[in-house]
């Protein structure tokens, strides 16, 4: 028998055990806020910041940026809140920017392969914006689609002039601001121990690094069953992102549609993950999981599944397990 979900809102999110969890909202800007906190979310793990570049009618400007950014960080109060910088490509197009048809877009011209090339200025701006509004609030900085470690350190060396332009000219900004990367390519997944190495925190993205992982087009109806974030091999993955996040003492969130998934909940907290973010209606039902779950059961029931060889048989388990 589950609690009535307005009764779990503001209970601590610990497990039984009192292993503490934190669930945060998706937002696309400082109103999603609201809801998130009515749902019993503790902030913001991924603002993606796609809808505001597409609500405008041009790249918005750097006051534009700083005063949407310093919005959110005023109306987290204290909470943390993760910006991811600009996320377009793929799936994600702006109305004033026509991009070049691709083949296949999603192996493309995407997210950080075009902030570090022919948008270096547009990704300059943004990353000053986000700087200045750091003075605000937590906020912490979240690099989309990273493949290798020389698109992470190119990231971080644009970040680095951004920062001592802001010293420069005696702008406040946080000095201790947390910079990530999205865990959403196999590739960075597969060498996510050092990567871990280069950054303050990983925010695994399930929604693109299972249609990676799967080959599988995760808006293509016709592999929809081929697009499952319960095969073995993707729980495999993302164990071992956790694992070597943790190794190295950085912190580990995912931010795809897995992490709102109330079927996956025990199953990740087994594999070790502690942050979960996901839309803001997503947080009672996970969070429900999470007060029902001791540590050791969750561990046990991660080592039961890793002996499976089927998505489906994984969640048949799944079901019976966790009803
Ligand atoms: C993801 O890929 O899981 C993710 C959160 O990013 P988006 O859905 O915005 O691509
Ligand atoms: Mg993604």
């Amino acid at each position: 028998q589950q609690p009535p979900l307005h009764a779990i809102k503001d209970a601590p999110c610990v497990t039984t055990d009192g292993t503490p969890i934190l669930l945060l909202g998706n937002i696309s800007g400082a109103a999603d806020l609201d809801l998130v906190f009515a749902n019993g979310g503790q902030g913001a793990g991924l603002l993606r910041t796609e809808l505001l570049f597409m609500s405008k009618p041009g790249f918005p400007s750097e006051a534009t940026q700083y005063a949407f950014y310093k919005a959110a960080a005023l109306e987290a109060k204290g909470k943390p809140v993760t910006i991811r910088t600009l996320d377009v490509g793929g799936d994600k197009q702006l109305p004033y920017f026509r991009m070049e048809p691709e083949q296949n877009p999603f192996l493309g011209y995407r997210a950080i392969r075009i902030c570090l090339d022919e948008w270096k200025d547009i990704f300059r701006t943004q990353l000053r914006a986000i700087l200045r509004a750091s003075a605000s609030g937590p906020l912490s900085i979240l690099f989309p689609m990273i493949t290798n470690g020389e698109e992470l350190q190119a990231a971080k060396s644009l970040l680095e002039a951004e920062k001592q332009a802001l010293r420069r000219e005696g702008i406040a900004f946080d000095e201790g601001i947390e910079t990530g990367i999205m865990i959403e390519v196999p590739a960075a997944a597969l060498m996510a121990d050092m990567l871990a190495a280069e950054c303050n925190f990983f925010s695994i993205g399930t929604n693109d690094l299972c249609q990676y992982t799967m080959a599988a087009d995760r808006m293509h109806p016709k592999v929809a069953a081929l697009y499952d974030p319960f095969h073995p091999g993707f729980l495999r993955l993302v164990a071992q992102v956790i694992a070597a996040g943790h190794a190295h003492h950085i912190h580990v969130g995912m931010c795809g549609e897995m992490a709102a998934d109330p079927r996956a909940t025990q199953l990740l907290l087994g594999m070790g993950l502690r942050e979960f973010s996901m839309s803001a209606a997503s947080i009672p039902a996970v969070k429900s999981r999470v007060l029902q779950t001791s540590m050791e059961q969750a561990v046990a029931l991660w080592q039961q599944v890793q002996t499976m060889r089927s998505a489906q048989d994984i969640i048949q388990y799944l079901q019976e397990k966790v009803p």
